[in-house]
């Protein structure tokens, strides 16, 4: 068997004058696509494109006063689904057959399909989404790396036990419209890798990113049959396709509830998911100061606070709580975070990807007894209502709903401690287990927080997000993990995918 070398794809410079002309031209055509009539996406079904009317119009969200049009789509109907799923079912184009090693070799083809829309990419979820240009490229290097990593590690597995790893059968990924690009393509990449055949379903936020990213498989050679794409409603895939008996397994990444609904469903199979968080970063008073800041802003507020590994609990020790220049520098320096159009490459955090609702509605509404608004929140543009600036709220304490609630968006609640341990109780009292950081110069308080608090991924003096398949495995535990949920970018990843019988060990 061959043996391929795996490396992280870096991310683009946009320092360098070049880059920053390649931002500009991307910026040139995808700020205006809705004049040459949009970006637009299909079903894609049994092997064939389905041209149904484009009856959903996507607006992009920066230019939501002029109404300007990101693209369109056409919904999957439930005949599609039932199709999609028998196809699938059916393989007619011999995915499961492949070897691991053709299959390897297919998807390092795919990982630079993607390399080479990596343009197009970026410009999709900024049009759709309101992703700004940099938070995309990072997650275009992480979509190349899923689609390397994952038959590497298929391979080295199935080298190890001296067998050929068969896949499960037929894979269906929920993904999320918060990384629209990395999250998808690796369900998707280690669906296939794994030899299965798959079928997306994207977030209806996300569809056209969806699309474009489906395509750069479809461009290596991976057939309409072995991979379909279903846009469609969540209800109505929750009616028609999650209940299947012919999915083998689910690979979902979004809200705990519909992971419970999902496994009430079909208990029977695995079901690989990546859930909420509450995840807090606690600066003790042994920390660089000016660094936590710097670090606590980024993991808060980049993509609107919408990532699950977005810190949305910063933990103050009572000495730093109490410091009234530390928390000037705090509102300072989130005062100065530029939000508003995508499209102003000056603008570090772009546009919601959709309106607040629910916690996050609850929690820009009101506060609890004892908190204030250190910085409100407000718009950055008045009359857009996707242009939510980033807001931090004062002493919250245990118990109160910012403590305990998700609320996805770009609001920091900062809250008091006695010392290390309280702190480190307060964190493990959410009953989420995502992220978590801690900022401490401090290598024995780092160490006693290390084996004490409950988190997937842990964070000594850097930012919570930004996970690296390989040297960050990413993926949680308690209410941040439910199902069987391995995490992402790691070596077993793949395991969850695949039938592997251990008696002609090599080990
Ligand atoms: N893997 C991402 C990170 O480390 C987060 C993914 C998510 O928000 O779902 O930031």
């Amino acid at each position: 068997v061959k043996r391929y070398h795996f490396e992280n794809e870096p991310d683009t410079d946009f320092v360098l004058q070049a880059n920053r002309e390649w931002a500009e031209k991307i910026r040139n055509k995808w700020q205006n696509i809705g004049e040459v009539g949009g970006f637009n996406a299909y079903p894609v079904v049994s092997g064939e494109i389905v041209q149904r009317d484009l009856h959903v119009d996507v607006i992009d969200k920066s230019q939501y006063h002029e109404k300007k049009l990101a693209g369109r789509y056409a919904e999957a109907t439930p005949e599609d689904m039932k199709k999609a799923i028998a196809t699938a079912k059916k393989d007619p184009d011999g995915w499961r057959t492949l070897t691991v090693e053709q299959r390897q070799k297919i998807l390092m083809d795919v990982a630079h399909e993607i390399r080479v829309a990596r343009a197009d990419l970026i410009g999709v979820a900024a049009a759709e989404v309101g992703k700004v240009f940099t938070e995309t490229d990072v997650e275009v290097s992480e979509a190349i790396d899923f689609a390397n990593f994952y038959p590497y590690s298929v391979a080295k597995i199935s080298g190890l036990t001296g067998v050929e790893a068969t896949g499960k059968g037929v894979g269906l990924v929920i993904s999320p419209w918060n990384f629209p690009i990395a999250i998808p393509v690796g369900g998707i990449a280690a669906s296939l890798a794994a030899g299965n055949t798959v079928i997306l379903k994207p977030a209806e936020d996300s569809i056209l990113c969806g699309y474009r990213l489906c395509q750069c498989f479809w461009d290596a050679g991976i057939s309409k049959n072995t991979l379909q794409f279903i846009p469609g409603r969540g209800s109505v895939v929750g009616e028609h396709m999650i209940p299947s008996r012919e999915i083998d397994f689910t690979i979902f990444t979004g809200g705990e509830k519909t992971a419970y609904n999902i496994i009430k469903s079909r208990p029977d199979i695995a079901l690989s998911a990546e859930t909420g968080g509450k995840d807090a970063t606690i600066v003790t008073a042994l920390a660089d100061r000016d660094q936590a800041i710097k670090n606590v802003i980024v993991s808060a507020f980049h993509n609107s606070g919408q990532k699950c590994s977005a810190t949305s609990l910063l933990v103050l020790e009572k000495e730093l709580f109490n410091d009234e220049a530390f928390k000037q520098t705090i509102k300072e320096a989130v005062e100065s975070l530029k939000t508003g159009s995508v499209w102003d490459f000056s603008n570090r955090i772009g546009t919601l990807s959709n309106l607040p609702s629910g916690e996050l509605k609850e929690a820009l509404s009101s506060l609890d007894e004892g908190e204030e608004w250190l910085v409100k929140p407000d718009y950055a543009d008045r009359g857009n209502p996707y242009m939510l600036t980033p807001s931090v709220r004062w002493g919250t304490k245990r118990n109160d709903f910012c403590h305990m609630n998700e609320l996805f968006g770009p609001v920091l609640s900062v809250m008091c401690s006695e010392n290390l341990d309280d702190a480190i109780d307060i964190v493990n009292a959410t009953g989420y287990g995502l992220t978590s950081g801690i900022e401490s110069l401090d290598k024995r308080e780092q160490d006693y927080w290390k084996e004490r608090i409950i988190a997937g991924n842990l964070y000594i003096n850097r930012v919570t997000t930004g996970a690296i398949v390989t040297r960050q495995p990413f993926g949680g535990m308690r209410k941040s993990a439910i199902g069987s949920g391995k995490k992402a970018g790691g070596f077993n990843y793949v395991s969850q995918f695949m039938n592997l019988e251990y008696h002609e060990t090599n080990l």
